[in-house]
């Protein structure tokens, strides 16, 4: 019986063990973390990534995860509103965005793999390295309650995310995109008065606030990459006051109160990247490890778990029929494929708006006010509307098979 060794358990890697191990694949999943609260989750779950947990099967683990749906979105500019936009649009087809629990879902997808026979689930196991014979990977050097082990596989899938070692240790290159911001990132408590979405325009910032799956309000702020240092030798009150003034007076108090409350201020050090190949001779990678997708359109989670359900497709015949070598490079390469066509265009369509929304030439000011003005005329939310739709929707139709 062929096995998988899965090196990660965040979305992509506890989706995948779990596929595997439901199609009677054995799989090893491994994740660093005991906990999986331990490690920062992005949250926001869109249509694309909804419509892949169904196709796996797991609408009813994501139906048990605490979340919080958006019933309203507003847009400023300048801290005057442009746009309200209030229900559920059709285009969302039923599967609302919404921000949901990452910790509470991935222990609901591997309390479920775990009902499969096929499923191994090491918790605080590192992997270290991988093992090579002949040039082609053949297991995982794993730290675990305080030994290092090896563990063998017909195939080793990194899911270790943006800093992932398979991706390092495998040989693998990648080829960076330049960003130009990075996101202080916080919770502070709830603000009635933000039961959804609000985003704020102008004078080179961005900040998103929203309502999380714990009821707390989730601020992220866009900065000019390299300007955290500064931020940070203001101190806490100072880049509130910052935050504060650039927002509605309402939001703005808020934040001023906030000050002893802020939950785990960091900084999201943006980056964006992709390998040139997704597999060598046995590895293949997946999700962050594969490319790093940036945070405009939330949708690093959502196409994680749609290059799972392709992976799926191709891999469990060629695990299922004896895991030839050849076969299972030959799959890892036919996911790549499939998988382009999609994180191309949209890896493309993010690197625009970031370089427009923190514009600090004279230029800028203007070019966003008259923007602002062409978007809330009908042509310009119709514009508005089928470039989101990519984002929202997915490019192509990703369907399990298996
Ligand atoms: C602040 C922030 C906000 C975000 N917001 C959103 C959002 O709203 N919507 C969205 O779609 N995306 C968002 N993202 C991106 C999203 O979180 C990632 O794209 C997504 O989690 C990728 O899933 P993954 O399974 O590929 O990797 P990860 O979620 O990074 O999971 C990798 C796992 O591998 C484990 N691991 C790493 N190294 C090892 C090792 N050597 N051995 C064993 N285990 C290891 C880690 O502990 C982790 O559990 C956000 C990201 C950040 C940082």
């Amino acid at each position: 019986m062929a096995h998988v060794i899965v090196v990660g358990g965040g979305p992509a890697g506890a989706s995948l063990a779990f596929l595997l191990a439901d199609r009677g694949v054995e799989v090893t999943l491994l994740e660093r973390q005991r906990d999986f609260a331990r490690e920062f989750r992005g949250e926001v779950l869109l249509p694309t990534g909804i419509a892949a947990l169904e196709e796996m099967g797991l609408a009813g683990v994501l139906a048990a995860v605490p979340r919080s749906e958006p019933r309203v979105l507003e847009a400023y500019l300048n801290r005057q509103r442009l746009v309200r936009i209030e229900g559920e649009p059709d285009f969302f087809d039923g599967r609302m965005p919404a921000a949901f629990s990452q910790p509470a879902l991935l222990e609901g997808i591997v309390a479920e793999a775990a009902k499969r026979p096929a499923f191994r689930f090491l918790r605080g196991a590192t992997a270290r390295g991988l093992l090579h014979e002949g040039g082609r990977a053949v297991g995982v050097r794993v730290y675990s309650e305080e030994r290092e082990i090896e563990l063998h596989a017909d195939l080793v899938v990194g899911t270790d995310g943006r800093g992932s070692l398979v991706r390092a240790r495998g040989g693998f290159e990648a080829r960076a995109q330049d960003l130009p911001m990075d996101i202080v990132w916080c919770k502070v408590p709830s603000l009635d008065a933000i039961p959804g979405v609000r985003v704020y325009l102008g004078r080179g910032h961005l900040l998103i606030a929203y309502r999380s799956w714990d009821d707390r309000t989730q601020v992220a702020w866009a900065i000019l990459k390299g300007t955290f240092g500064e931020l940070r030798r203001q101190g806490i009150e100072r880049w509130l006051e910052d935050m504060a003034e650039h927002v509605t007076p309402d939001l703005g108090e808020h934040l001023r109160a906030s000050v002893g409350n802020l939950e785990h201020p960091f900084l999201l050090d943006c980056r964006a990247d992709r390998v040139t190949r997704w597999s060598v001779p046995g590895a293949l990678l997946l999700g962050d490890a594969a490319h790093v997708m940036s945070p405009v359109g939330a949708q690093g989670l959502n196409i994680a778990l749609r290059d799972v359900v392709v992976a799926a497709n191709e891999l469990v015949p060629v695990l299922r029929e004896g895991a030839a070598p050849d076969a299972v490079d030959a799959a890892g390469a036919r996911v790549e494929a499939a998988r382009l066509p999609e994180i191309v265009p949209i890896q493309r369509r993010q690197a625009l708006p970031p370089r427009v929304v923190l514009q600090r030439a004279w230029w800028g000011g203007p070019a966003r006010r008259l923007l602002a003005r062409f978007l809330v005329t009908s042509l310009g939310q119709r514009l508005v509307m089928a470039n989101a739709r990519p984002f929202l929707q997915g490019i192509g139709d990703v369907r399990l098979r298996v």
